[in-house]
């Protein structure tokens, strides 16, 4: 998993960031009112329809089938002072209870599309099985045609706009990789 302060990978039982030091006790502290994840889409800002809700799980959905080795998430936030976006992502991934998912996907292969409803910010949050794949500029690129939705506050578009960049991102990253196993002769 990650530490929600510096987004750094730690260690499940860490009781305190190697990293950057932050105690887990105080982190429980600053994202604790963020519970309750491991859903498709979590709204804990309380901004999103039922008929949205449904429009955003079926986009979720059409999405996994293109990548079933990742576990996508949709997640609204209205944060705190001390919280930040990327803090709140990394905790709500952390703490995430997939359920039925796999053990491979459950250490590493979330991706969490993550909007603040106040600061109006996304970001994306993933697993640390994309790590080798994905730099967090190009991430931050995918998502960034969701900004002009998110000021008018149109969410569903906001995610629509978000999910189609990582897409396109985890489509070239695919490409690359397989290029790369067929010249080591691993892939035919
Ligand atoms: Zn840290």
């Amino acid at each position: 998993m990650r530490c929600p302060q510096c987004i750094e990978p730690i260690h499940a039982t860490a009781v305190s960031c190697p990293h950057c030091g932050i105690s887990v006790r105080s982190l429980t502290k600053y994202y604790d009112s963020l519970r309750g994840v491991g859903r498709r889409i979590y709204d804990a800002a309380g901004v999103l329809r039922v008929k949205e809700r449904k429009v955003i799980e079926q986009m979720i959905h059409r999405a996994e089938r293109e990548f079933p080795q990742l576990f996508l998430g949709c997640v609204t936030v209205a944060l705190k002072d001390h919280q930040t976006i990327q803090g709140a992502g990394v905790w709500m991934l952390n703490q995430a209870d997939f359920g039925e998912m796999e053990e491979t996907v459950l250490s590493g292969g979330g991706y969490l599309l993550v909007i603040e409803v106040e600061r109006r910010q996304c970001c994306v949050i993933h697993g640390l099985l994309l790590d080798p794949y994905l730099e967090p500029e190009q991430t931050f690129q995918a998502i960034s045609g969701a900004h002009p939705y998110l000021l008018e506050r149109d969410y569903v578009q906001s995610f629509q706009m978000m999910l189609d960049g990582s897409c396109a991102l985890l489509r070239r990253c695919a490409r690359r990789s397989r290029g790369i196993l067929k010249k080591k002769g691993l892939l035919a």
